[in-house]
C-alpha cells in the first residue's frame, strides 16, 4: 500500500483529502502543521506528500525546502489556495514536483498523484549507467553523481533527465515533457518544465545559464547533447 504524508491544517479540507485517497487504496498520515509532518517523515519513509502552502507557523514552502535540504527525494505536491503564479514558481524552485490550485476535484488531485507516482516508482529502469562531462547518472540505483560527489535530484527532476538523455540528440518539446512527465494532456503552463530544466541546469551544469548539455531549442524545448 503506498503511503502519503497529508500536511494540512484545514480540518475539513484534511479529512475530505483523506477519506477520498484512503477509498483509492492509499494509507494517509495527517499532520496539522509542518513540525507535526517533520516527526512523521523522521519517523517512517513515505511515498508521496501532500503540502498546504498556508500552515500556521512553519509554511508550506519553508517546509519543501526543509525536506530538500534533509536529502528526501519523495515527490512533493504543493496544495496552494493562492492562484498567484508566483507561488506556483516558489513551489517549483524550491523543489516541489508539482501544484493544485484549491479549490480541485479530488479525480483531479487522484489523477496526479498516480501520474507522480507512476514515474518515481518506475522501477524497469535501462540498467546502464550514463557519464557526461563530470557527471555520472546510475539508472539502476537513480543516483546521479558530479565530480564523484552525489547530487540530490528530486523524483521529477532525474525523470526529466532521463527522458532527456534517451531520447538525445532530438529535441523534447515542452508539451512532450509535460505529457510524459506530469501526464497533462490539457492546455498547460509551460513554466513547470522551464523550472525544473533550470534546476537540473544549477545541480549538473558547469555554467547554468549557458550549459554544455541541456540546451534550449527556442520556441520549441529541450535536447540533450554530450
Ligand atoms: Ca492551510
Amino acid at each position: 500500500m503506498q503511503k502519503i504524508l497529508l500536511i494540512e491544517d484545514e480540518h475539513g479540507m484534511a479529512e475530505g483529502i483523506k477519506d477520498a485517497l484512503e477509498l483509492y487504496g492509499f494509507s494517509v498520515s495527517h499532520a496539522g502543521n509542518a513540525e507535526d509532518g517533520e516527526k512523521l517523515l523522521d519517523a517512517e519513509s513515505f511515498d508521496l506528500v501532500l503540502l498546504d502552502v498556508m500552515l500556521p507557523g512553519r509554511d508550506g514552502f519553508e517546509m519543501c525546502r526543509l525536506i530538500r535540504a534533509k536529502g528526501l527525494n519523495v515527490p512533493i505536491v504543493m496544495l496552494t489556495a493562492r492562484s498567484e503564479e508566483v507561488d506556483k514558481v516558489v513551489g517549483l524552485e524550491i523543489g516541489a514536483d508539482d501544484y493544485i490550485t484549491k479549490p480541485f476535484s479530488m479525480r483531479e488531485l487522484i489523477a496526479r498523484i498516480r501520474a507522480l507516482l507512476r514515474r518515481t516508482n518506475d522501477q524497469k529502469q535501462t540498467p546502464d549507467v550514463f557519464l557526461f562531462g563530470n557527471v555520472k547518472v546510475d539508472f539502476n540505483t537513480h543516483k546521479v553523481f558530479c565530480a564523484e560527489k552525489l547530487v540530490n535530484l528530486t523524483g521529477t527532476e532525474f525523470a526529466i533527465l532521463k527522458l532527456l538523455i534517451e531520447e538525445r540528440p532530438n529535441v523534447i518539446s515542452r508539451d512532450k515533457i509535460l505529457n510524459e512527465i506530469w501526464g497533462y494532456t490539457f492546455c498547460p503552463d509551460s513554466r513547470i518544465v522551464d523550472t525544473h530544466i533550470l534546476n537540473i541546469r544549477k545541480k549538473l551544469e558547469c555554467e547554468p545559464s549557458n550549459p554544455d548539455f541541456i540546451k534550449t531549442q527556442h520556441g520549441i524545448g529541450y535536447r540533450f547533447t554530450a
